[in-house]
């Protein structure tokens, strides 16, 4: 944050002016924003997006470190979900090689090795995310 909030989108806008009102009044805003804004193509100063922009008095001048504050929440809980997405995805790969490693039989030394090497290291990887959650 620190940075200076000169230009936004509507989404941007009509959000912080959203939750400034949550904060301040408890309750939706009666007016999402002004009714008559100029929009210019333009780098939103909140998502970054080049979109069409308007001036933060078009949204009451609302606070926008909290549309910061959720958005810092959001980018965390989809980042989790996309690890956790992946942990998924290596779930049922080491339930795949469990069972080839079940099924090479057992004087097939070095391939059995091999295979269990893989699975450990994937239950490794599972092991630690869990822990870090
Ligand atoms: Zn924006």
């Amino acid at each position: 944050m620190g940075k200076e909030i000169y230009n936004v989108c509507d989404k941007c806008g009509i959000e912080a002016n959203r939750l400034t009102c949550l904060k301040k009044y408890g309750r939706e805003p009666l007016l999402k924003k002004f009714t008559i804004s100029t929009y210019h193509s333009g780098k939103c100063d909140v998502c970054g997006k080049v979109t069409s922009v308007t001036e933060i008095r078009d949204y009451f001048f609302p606070d926008f470190s909290l549309l910061n504050k959720k958005l810092k929440i959001t980018n965390e809980a989809k980042d989790k979900l996309k690890e956790l997405e992946k942990m998924e995805k290596l779930q049922e790969e080491t339930k795949e090689l469990i069972e080839e490693w079940k099924n090479i039989p057992f004087w097939k030394f070095k391939k059995k090795k091999e295979a269990r090497e893989k699975l450990d290291k994937n239950i490794d990887i599972i092991d630690r995310f869990l822990r870090g959650l």
